[in-house]
């Protein structure tokens, strides 16, 4: 693997002209976790260059990137040194320095999308402020800054009422729901008090959840992928089903409100929209991730481009490319962890040595160096002639037979 020294790749990438010869362009992401690797696999097939910025040397992405630059994605210098480096700038998490990537556009950086999304993003409550602002369904919301204000909002709102810290927050870590009244003050706790900046949301009596990535080029034309169904436990991504199994006019709406959030927002790349449906058929807006996203993966195999390729070719000012599926029927599972260490990391080859023997069956691993529970590891796409064929395979592939059932 070439490395090349910081000079070198800034004499590469520095250039305003429109960008045509693909294999010159240097995208840089901030982070590299298993996005990060799977936008480096994406990247290897155009021979499009991505350097990384994580703390981690042995992130997912470190062994697929062009080259990894040590350090955090949330420190000014570690991210104005690795600007230095790239043609464009993008992110496979939000959580980055975004006042730094503010400085770095006045300066003429190229970022997607803009810091000026990753900005609403980042804050889960300016992110309602924002949609709401632009009319977009969501479940009501109110900030809370004592359990005065919490009171309130649970007089308002009902219970069980959903608690949300406003920043940091993926896989569930930041949410609290309290169930009554007398719930709030360990629900508030749990979240690390008020200081941590909290805000509540009316609970969502959803039937599905659902989910469409839109991708904006970088002219900014809009596609969108098919509305798939994602099933969480515990607050955690566990499967997604694409296409969604729900009439056409409720995958109609969901790419609507997808396609309007997401035009609220500035800059290239693709976005995922998380969406919930109600019984009388309403679609309230979750949350925006301004990146490739979970309910992504299966359209590596599924999908005449993936959201991998598709994020690249966007930032990088390329053509758009189709996002439709190319199979009838996928599902995606999440490997999470089960189980510290050893016995965790035994328990997910045993899965993954039966969906090896799974017709249409991917596997996914992402090297991370530690197992923990709950921590997503890998992931398989099942794809197949029709959701019910799919489904079937699943069920197979977790049926533990007796010789691996300890
Ligand atoms: P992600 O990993 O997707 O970034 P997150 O930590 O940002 O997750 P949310 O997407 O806010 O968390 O919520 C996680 C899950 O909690 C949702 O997918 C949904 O199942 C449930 N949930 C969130 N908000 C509500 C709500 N208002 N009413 C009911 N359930 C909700
Ligand atoms: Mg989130
Ligand atoms: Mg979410």
């Amino acid at each position: 693997r070439a490395k090349l020294d910081s000079h070198e790749i800034s004499s590469v990438s520095k250039d305003d002209s429109p960008v045509h010869g693909v294999s010159e362009i240097v995208v840089g992401v901030l982070g590299g976790g298993q996005l990060g690797r799977m936008l480096c696999q994406a990247a290897s097939k155009m021979a499009i260059k991505v350097v990384i910025l994580d703390p981690l040397e042995n992130c997912p992405a470190s062994a697929l990137s062009y080259d990894h630059m040590i350090g955090s994605f949330d420190d000014s210098a570690a991210v104005q040194e690795f600007a230095m480096r790239c043609g464009v700038l993008t992110v496979e998490i939000e959580h980055v320095d975004v006042a730094t990537l503010e400085e770095l556009e006045q300066q003429g950086v190229d970022c997607h999308p803009k810091a000026s999304t990753i900005r609403i993003i980042q804050d889960k409550y300016l992110q309602k402020v924002h949609f709401s602002r632009h009319d977009i369904p969501l479940p009501e919301f109110m900030e809370i800054d004592d359990f005065e204000g919490a009171r309130r909002a649970g007089d308002l709102f009902g219970y069980p009422l959903m608690i949300k810290s406003k920043r940091l927050a993926y896989d569930g870590r930041g949410n609290a729901v309290a169930k009554s009244e007398e719930e709030l003050s360990s629900a508030v706790t749990a979240l690390g008090g008020f200081g941590r900046g909290l805000y509540v949301e009316k609970w969502a009596p959803f039937v599905k959840e659902l989910a469409v990535i839109v991708a904006r080029g970088r002219d900014n034309s809009i596609l969108c992928y098919p509305v798939v169904e994602t099933i969480h436990k515990e607050n955690i991504c566990h499967i997604v089903k694409s296409p969604a199994v729900v009439p056409w006019k409720i995958r109609k709406l969901a790419t609507d409100v997808a396609y309007r959030a997401v035009s609220s927002l500035e800059g290239a790349g693709v976005f995922a929209v998380e969406l919930f449906l109600t019984e009388d058929g309403q679609i309230l807006l979750n949350e925006v991730a301004p990146r490739p996203h979970n309910s992504g993966h299966h359209t590596i195999e599924s999908c005449y481009t993936s959201q991998y390729e598709q994020h690249l070719r966007a930032v990088v000012g390329l053509p758009l490319g189709d996002p439709s599926m190319k199979t009838p029927a996928a599902i995606m599972y999440n490997l999470l962890g089960e189980d510290e260490g050893d016995r965790g990391f035994y328990l997910a080859h045993q899965l993954i040595g039966r969906a090896l023997g799974i017709p249409g069956a991917t596997v996914h691993w992402y090297d991370k160096p530690k197992m923990r529970k709950q921590r997503k590891m890998g992931h398989i796409t099942i794809v197949g002639s029709s959701m019910g064929i799919v489904e079937a395979r699943l069920n197979s592939m977790l049926k533990e037979d007796s010789s691996d059932s300890q």
